[in-house]
Order: structure tokens, then C-alpha cells, then sequence
């Protein structure tokens, strides 16, 4: 539960916020089910609480557009004193405040950023994103609308987000890392809509619960928190898993279609029927020599890489854009010829230091130049290289060698010469992984993707705790060696099914 929803929900049962407008807007059901059985809430997955506190992170480097403002401290059981607190500190003649709470129409809001103008009193709304996306316009309304209809002599309106153009350099520069976008005549034109909506929230929570059927509003434009409870009779395998298309799925289901084998194949591209008829029969279907060509164009010696990166909205280091991926762990599996014994390098970098040169030292170092490099995704391993060079062009020449050596793993899969029943359509190793090499699994472990890696070097970066960050070290190697082990014995299971 966000804080503004924490707050809100203590409140009487007709109370909205702008997060619970927002949720309305998108499902009637879910604002029901979040103000009268928030019990039957998914649990919230990590990557969602990351985001969140990026979110906030983001919000606070904001506030240096305008220094020197009074902050409105949040805290869920002060609601009416946080209204209280922002006309007080705008009675004594505060021109900036962060997080001014405002009551308007049974609707509570917090602002990020008020900042008197010439004209009247401006609001900017802090996004992390880096643009803006349609659901921010009714996100900014609503404020607009609580906070102009509680009184204040509001002016313009806008609509701060990431310039993810922004290049790094020593400290951080606020007024080139946002972007300012004025909103308020988009803003003044839904004031009626959002009043109209309003009302029919308030209507509908003092009614029954909605009768409303699953639709492709419960995961745009968020993912919605009610899925394990509504989503309860889509069967394990379903026409939501057919890949390739937005539409078909619900398209199936309002037809009444849910389970593969009522799916009328002529409704399917290749690859759909690919996969329907795949998991229908639990078949795996290969094509051995578009396999073997691939196998056949790599050579020995034979490397396996893996980075895990970080990429932050505030970039971390010198040289580098918002969001930008930086490496700062890689994972090195090799075989010197097809009969020698499986060797490992690893390097994960000290949380607080700028890891690209030691990084890219070693691990030139380590990977000959006549080596084929195999990488999952090589697109992505190739980006990260070229981000390396052009921030310390000394190793463009190991780099340029590297990037010429680089082979995908991911082709065959990709281009369906080998599938699977369980891969589910996709061809990320995760699917791959398990289905072709069940021993090997992510399920028990601390870090079992990407994004718990970036969480995992995070938090390694703000702890001051030994133990936790030689748990959460040991944490990440297991993973990221995990992946370039799984892509020794995908090669390996490849050979077999080729044979
Ligand atoms: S899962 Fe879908 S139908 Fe259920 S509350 Fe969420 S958006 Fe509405």
C-alpha cells in the first residue's frame, strides 16, 4: 500500500486520494476492493516497492528546482494536521512547500512541489519517467482540482519528468536532469471530467461491489494489485499466455474461449500456432540443422558472458545519462577446447566506487582475443560494451575485438529452430533455462533476476553492515553465475538434441 492510499484508507469510506482516483479511473473494482476488502490484496512484489522508492528518491532531487522550501512531513495518522501544517506555513508567507497537503471534496492530496509565482501559486508534479504519459493528465487534475477548489489561487500547473538527454557531469545538475512541461490548460479541460468521476467513484463505493469481468485495464497503464483474487478462474495455461498479441487473448475471452485447446487455430500466426499446438501436444519441435549451423559458427576457445547493470534515474556516475545501464558485476564461464575441463571468472565491484575501469580491465584481461564470446541477448552485452568505450576509449581496441567475437545464444530460440512446450511462447532464458535444463533453477535464491540484482547493489551501496553485505555479495555471484553456467548446458543440451 502506497503511503497516500495508507493514509486515506484510515479515513471514512467515501475519502479519495489522488492514487485512489487514479486506481478508480482504471477499474471501479479495484478502488471497491482497496477501500472495503484490502485484505484480498497480491502481495506487493519487490520491483514495485523499488519503484516506488525511486519515485520518492526522484521527488526529493526535485525539490533543488526550487531550494529553501518547508517540507509537509508525511505520516498516515496527521492527515488533518498536514492540511493544517500547509496553511499555516502559507499563512506565515512560505513561497515554497514539498508535499503541501490539501482537502477538497472528500479527496486528500500531497503536492510534490508549490512554489509561488507572479501570478498565483504553481504546482509541479514529479514523474520518474522520461516523458510524459497519458494517465499523467488526470493525475495533475485532480490535483489541480483539490488544490484550486481548497482555496489557493492556483496559476499553472506542470508536469516535471526525467531528460534522459542529460549527461552526468561531477555533481547533479536539477534543472537539466527534469524537464518542465506545462500542463495546465490540458488540465483545465478535464476540471468538469474529474468532478463527474469523482461522483460516480463516491456513488459506486456506497453501492455493491462492481460487476466487473477482467479486461486489459487490469494491468494498463498499471498493473493492477486485485489480479490474484479476480483473475482466480483463468485456468495455469490459458489463451492469456499466447504470446504476439495484445488483443487476441481478450479477444478469446469475451468470445467465451479460455483454455488452449479451444482456441480456433486459424486465428493464430505461425508462431502462436507454434506454441498452442506445442503445449497442447508437450512437444518439442526442432529444426537439427538450423541448430547445428548455429552451433557450428562458434568456436573454441569459448566464452560465456553475463553483466548485471545498474541504471538509475539520477545517474550514479560521471558520463553517464539517466537510465543509462552501467555494469558493475560480470559472470565469465569458458572452455578452452571442446574437451577441456569448465573454468569460471567473476568480478563484482565494490559497491562505492565507479566500477567500468576496474571492470573492463579484468575482464580484457581475461577473455583472449581469439575467444567466441556467447551472451544471452547479445544486444544487450554489446550496448554495455559500447558504453565502456566511449567513457574510457583506452579500451575501445580490447572492446572493438570483443564486439566482433560476440555471438547471441538467444538466435536459435528466437528464430524457433528449437522450441519447447515450456517456454510459453517467449525465448528469454528464463523460460529457456528450466525447460531445457530443469536442474538448474532461479526459484531458491535471493537474487533471481536482473532487477533483484540492481535492488541487491543498492542496497549493498547504503549499508553500513558487514554481514549484510557479504550475504547480499554472495547472493549475487550465485545468481549471475547461474546465468552463464545455464547457457554452458543449454550448448550442451543443444549438442544432444542435434545429435
Ligand atoms: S484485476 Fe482487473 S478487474 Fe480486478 S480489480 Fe483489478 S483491474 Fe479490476
Amino acid at each position: 500500500m502506497n503511503p497516500a492510499e495508507k493514509g486515506v484508507t484510515m479515513m471514512n469510506d467515501l475519502h479519495l486520494s489522488k492514487s485512489l482516483f487514479i486506481r478508480g479511473l482504471q477499474c471501479h473494482k479495484s478502488l471497491y476492493l482497496q477501500k472495503h476488502h484490502p485484505e484480498l490484496k497480491d502481495e506487493t512484489p519487490p520491483s514495485r516497492e523499488a519503484l516506488f522508492r525511486s519515485g520518492s528518491e526522484v521527488g526529493v532531487v526535485a525539490q533543488g528546482l526550487f531550494p529553501g522550501g518547508a517540507t509537509i512531513p508525511y505520516d498516515p495518522d496527521t492527515y488533518d494536521r498536514q492540511v493544517a501544517l500547509t496553511q499555516e506555513e502559507i499563512a506565515q508567507g512560505a513561497s515554497t512547500l514539498y508535499e503541501a497537503a490539501f482537502h477538497f471534496d472528500n479527496v486528500f492530496v500531497k503536492v510534490d512541489i508549490l512554489n509561488k509565482g507572479k501570478n498565483g501559486w504553481d504546482i509541479y508534479e514529479v514523474k520518474s519517467s522520461t516523458s510524459i504519459k497519458d494517465v499523467y493528465i488526470p493525475d495533475a487534475a485532480v490535483q489541480y482540482y483539490v488544490v484550486k477548489g481548497s482555496g489557493l489561487p492556483v496559476s499553472r500547473i506542470f508536469l516535471v519528468h526525467i531528460n534522459n538527454q542529460y549527461v552526468r557531469e561531477g555533481g547533479i545538475d536539477v534543472r537539466q536532469l527534469f524537464t518542465v512541461n506545462d500542463v495546465t490548460s490540458e488540465v483545465r479541460q478535464m476540471q468538469d471530467t474529474v468532478e463527474g468521476e469523482l461522483d460516480a467513484q463516491k456513488t459506486m463505493l456506497r453501492g455493491d461491489i462492481p460487476r466487473i469481468d477482467i479486461g486489459p485495464y487490469c494491468s494498463d497503464p498499471y498493473e493492477c494489485d486485485f489480479v490474484g483474487h479476480c483473475w482466480e478462474h483463468i485456468p495455469d495455461e490459458s489463451v492469456f499466455d499466447i504470446r504476439g498479441s495484445k488483443s487476441l487473448p481478450f479477444t478469446l475471452y469475451n468470445r467465451g474461449i479460455v483454455r488452449l485447446e479451444e482456441v480456433p487455430l486459424y486465428m493464430l500466426t505461425p508462431n502462436q500456432r507454434l506454441q498452442v499446438e506445442a503445449a497442447l501436444e508437450r512437444k518439442v519441435v526442432i529444426s537439427s540443422e538450423a541448430v547445428r549451423e548455429f552451433l557450428d559458427s562458434l568456436w573454441y576457445p569459448l566464452y560465456f558472458l553475463d553483466f548485471e547493470t545498474v541504471g538509475a534515474a539520477v545517474p550514479l556516475f560521471d558520463g553517464t545519462r539517466p537510465y543509462q545501464q552501467v555494469p558493475f558485476q560480470y559472470s565469465l564461464h569458458y572452455l578452452e577446447d571442446e574437451d577441456a575441463g569448465l573454468l569460471h571468472h567473476e568480478y563484482l565491484a565494490d559497491p562505492k566506487i565507479d566500477p567500468r575501469e576496474e571492470l573492463i580491465k579484468k575482464l580484457a584481461s581475461e577473455i583472449p582475443q581469439n575467444a567466441c564470446i556467447l551472451a544471452y541477448y547479445a544486444g544487450f552485452e554489446a550496448g554495455v560494451l559500447r558504453g565502456l568505450a566511449e567513457w574510457l576509449p583506452k579500451y575501445r581496441d580490447d572492446i572493438d575485438v570483443m564486439l566482433g567475437n560476440l555471438r547471441d545464444l538467444a538466435v536459435p530460440f528466437q528464430k524457433k529452430d528449437v522450441y519447447h512446450w515450456q517456454f510459453s511462447g517467449s525465448y528469454s532464458l528464463k523460460y529457456v533455462l528450466p525447460a531445457l535444463v530443469p536442474d538448474l533453477r532461479y526459484e531458491d535464491m535471493e537474487v533471481r533476476d536482473g532487477d533483484m540484482a540492481m535492488q541487491a547493489y543498492f542496497r549493498m551501496r547504503g549499508s553500513g553492515d558487514p554481514e549484510e553485505i557479504g550475504r547480499l555479495r554472495s547472493a549475487l555471484l550465485a545468481y549471475c553465475r547461474l546465468d552463464t553456467l545455464g547457457m554452458v548446458r543449454i550448448i550442451e543440451r543443444l549438442k544432444e538434441m542435434t545429435k
